[in-house]
């Protein structure tokens, strides 16, 4: 056990008992968390994890919770928030030195600016560092794994840097899960002449392929499920939206959930969506695309507060 008194006499940024976690995450789904931690800078994050550690109560970290489902009975233990305690970032030469917490959209954009091609194409993902180096996220043609040189995480109390050569990059998949990843460095490279301009027409291209695709104005955590054509099972190679798409399930709703009619691999939450009516979807869609082309689709989204066995 804690008491409230020894959380906020050992954390020295803000501790919130019983926030829900619609505030943080881009569903709006979720119910409360026991304990809301937002450290102040690096100490005290590690201060956190370290006390939660010493009394054998769960934490997680979330970045942005852009790709986060949580129960609706909320999380047990803490939910500790990265950005502001993990937030900073150098850019030196083509080598950039970043927290878990910086924004990955910024930093596409920051980099590209500054002339160095490798992560320009991730400006749409709305994530931190951290939550995209746990998943390898990427975006048209591009993953994060590609540019990391090293990651840094917190380990037995102590940070430690792991080397890009031990850590094992996949389709939206890192040898990183279950880690807390505390920073990472990316390696560039400097762009000019035909191959800069070249970047930038595909980056505005991306940008308007993006904003003519999908739902972005209303909540929604991307991708639900992994495209099982990149993971090699799926001979039809259709993508996991073509393939609920032939199934008819556009514009399917459970309570205040539905199928975008933008893009069908994206559930939006059209308002009092509740954790309960997106999963009823996601086994309603995997039913139907197992039936119709025998392809078990497997969720993209994390899931928060669940038992790990339900899904
Ligand atoms: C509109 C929209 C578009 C998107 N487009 C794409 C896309 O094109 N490509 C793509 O790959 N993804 C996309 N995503 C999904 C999402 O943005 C990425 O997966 C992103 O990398 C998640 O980062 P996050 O900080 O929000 O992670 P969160 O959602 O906060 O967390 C995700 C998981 O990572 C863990 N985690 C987060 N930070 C840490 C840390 N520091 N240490 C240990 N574990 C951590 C969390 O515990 C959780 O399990 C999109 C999402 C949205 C809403």
């Amino acid at each position: 056990m804690i008491s409230t008194e020894e959380l906020l006499d050992t954390i020295k940024g803000d501790v919130l008992l019983g926030e829900s976690m619609k505030e943080h995450t881009s569903l709006r789904i979720g119910g409360s968390a026991d304990f809301f931690v937002n450290p102040l800078d690096p100490e005290d994050l590690c201060r956190t994890i370290s006390l939660f550690e010493s009394r054998n109560l769960p934490f997680t970290l979330i970045g942005r919770g852009t790709n986060l489902l949580v129960h609706d009975d909320g999380v047990r233990g803490a939910v500790i928030l990265t950005k502001r305690a993990l937030g900073s970032y150098s850019i030196k030469k083509n080598a950039v030195t970043a927290g878990a917490g910086v924004s990955l959209a910024m930093l596409a954009d920051k980099t590209f600016s500054a002339l160095l091609g490798g992560i320009e194409m991730l400006q749409g993902i709305p994530g931190t560092l951290g939550g995209a180096v746990i998943m390898n996220a990427g975006a048209y043609g591009q993953e994060i794994g590609d540019a990391v040189t090293w990651v840094e995480v917190y380990d037995k109390g102590k940070s430690r840097v792991i080397p890009a050569s031990d850590i094992e990059f996949g389709y939206r998949k890192s040898s990183l899960e279950g880690y807390t990843v505390l920073g990472s460095g990316l390696k560039l490279k400097k762009l000019a002449g035909a191959a800069l301009e070249k970047r930038s027409s595909m980056r505005s291209d991306a940008f308007e392929k993006r904003a003519a695709s999908q739902p972005l104005y209303l909540p929604n955590a991307g991708s639900i499920f992994r495209n099982p054509v990149m993971s090699g099972d799926n001979s039809s190679g259709l993508t996991a939206g073509q393939m609920i798409d032939a199934c008819g399930l556009k514009g399917l709703r459970k309570g205040g959930a539905m199928i975008s009619e933008e893009h069908a691999n994206i559930i939006i939450n059209t308002g009092e969506a509740t954790a309960s009516d997106v999963l009823e979807l996601v086994s309603h869609t995997t039913d139907r695309v197992w039936k119709m082309f025998g392809v078990l689709l497997e969720l993209e989204i994390k899931l928060l507060g669940f038992e790990k066995t339900l899904c």
